[in-house]
């Protein structure tokens, strides 16, 4: 394993932090926990402007709207997106949408689809989980049936991120009930437009606004499978993995422990400077050393994805890892704040304008993209080869 980045990938990523330090300057940055529409909207600004050059699906081939590089540069960019706190817009297009068309999409879906992914036209919603399914997603109940060149979809989906800003959806849903379970399940992209979707809000504690989201009747054209029938389980499961290398989420939490580190050598409590207590060195060195392992299993992910494997127990490993050592940094954040680590960003005398207030409510989300008991069963059972 050799990290060591070729002449071009150290510059791309020098080329990558210069822009966003000038376009996103420290007032435009996200901060934890806090979401709101500017903030969104800036993201997408942004996001297309980077597109313009090729940057934001630097990984993807050309002719799909890509940069023609590789793994490696993708990673390089979602990290330098992640440590410059981008507002997140497009995720789960880039993220996996983008290369489950890849992988499993006809040559007209990934015509039609993917350049207005790269060119951060549109926004996509992930339709999985359902409010009797999450882990068990197997068991997922919302129905598409096949009426002559149209499915239709009856049922439901539970915790939509994004979806209030979201053109379609990527969604699972049962085509064939008498089939065992994982066989009678198909990937569709649905328009978010079509009619007989509707929302019900769902305020997450982060801050961010989900949805459930009703199919009542709601008649897709058979075009909008992707893949094959009963063939979508399989798909997904491919595809998540795509969604578990991490760096961006890396990023995103390494710069608020920078700054974290940073506050605590710069700011006085009770008379002397935090960072003089040995009980904060010691600390803050912890959550350094396992930070620092956590960037070496997410750069594992990548540079096994860059030699053509699809990585499965390791982006679980790096997920796994990365989302407890997110928790115990914001936990240990909040002990040496004090009191005034529960501030949040609106006020003026919340540290770090509230990012750690922030970082603490997301990190509690322990379930999105897998929950961390999931993520040991897929190690141990993948992994180490032990049974189910
Ligand atoms: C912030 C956030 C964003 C999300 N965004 C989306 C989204 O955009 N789209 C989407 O489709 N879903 C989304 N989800 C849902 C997410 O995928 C589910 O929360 C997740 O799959 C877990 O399902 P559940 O919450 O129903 O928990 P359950 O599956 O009911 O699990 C409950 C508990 O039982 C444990 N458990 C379950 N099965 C096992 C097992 N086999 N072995 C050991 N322990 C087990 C779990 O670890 C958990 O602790 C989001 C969730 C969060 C928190």
């Amino acid at each position: 394993m050799n990290f060591d980045f070729s002449k071009e990938q150290q510059s791309f990523k020098e080329d990558v932090r210069a822009f966003l330090t000038r376009r996103v300057p420290p007032e435009r940055q996200e901060v934890f926990g806090v979401e709101y529409d500017g903030q969104y909207q800036f993201g997408r600004e942004v996001a297309s402007e980077l597109a313009q050059r090729r940057w934001l699906a630097v990984g993807w081939p050309e002719e799909h709207g890509g940069g023609g590089k590789g793994p490696i540069e993708q990673a390089i960019f979602n990290e330098q997106m992640g440590y410059g706190m981008v507002p997140r817009t497009g995720i789960t297009g880039l993220g996996f949408v983008g290369p489950a068309l890849m992988v499993f999409g006809s040559l007209e879906q990934q015509a039609q689809y993917l350049p207005p992914i790269a060119a951060s036209e549109v926004e996509y919603c992930q339709g999985f989980s359902e409010p009797n399914v999450g882990s068990d997603l197997a068991s997922l109940e919302l129905r598409a049936d096949r009426d002559g060149d149209e499915y239709v979809l009856n049922g439901s989906k539970m915790f939509t991120s994004y979806v209030y800003n979201a053109d379609y959806m990527y969604l699972l849903a049962r085509t064939d009930p008498q089939a065992p379970k994982h066989r009678g399940i198909s990937m569709f992209i649905a328009d978010m437009k079509t009619p007989g979707i509707s929302l019900r809000a769902l305020p997450y504690i982060s801050g961010a606004m989900a949805a459930q989201t009703f199919f009542d009747n709601v008649r897709l054209p058979a075009t909008a499978l992707i893949g094959e029938e009963n063939r979508g389980w399989y798909h997904a499961m491919t595809t998540l993995d795509f969604e578990r290398s991490g760096l961006e989420r890396y990023g995103r939490t390494r710069r608020a422990f920078d700054d974290f580190v940073e506050f605590c050598k710069t700011t006085g409590l009770n008379g002397r400077v935090i960072s003089d207590s040995p009980t904060v060195k010691h600390k803050l060195a912890e959550i350094k050393a396992a930070f620092d392992v956590w960037s070496l299993l997410c750069w594992n992910v990548a540079w096994l994805q860059s030699s053509g494997a699809v990585p499965n127990a390791e982006a679980s490993v790096a997920f796994l890892h990365g989302t407890e050592q997110r928790l115990k940094f914001a936990q240990s954040a909040m002990e040496i704040l004090g009191p005034h680590g529960t501030l949040r960003g609106d006020s003026q005398w919340a540290p770090l304008r509230g990012t750690i207030e922030g970082i603490h409510r997301e990190s509690m989300h322990l379930h999105g993209a897998g929950t961390s008991e999931i993520h040991r069963n897929i190690i141990a059972q993948r992994g180490l080869g032990l049974p189910r």
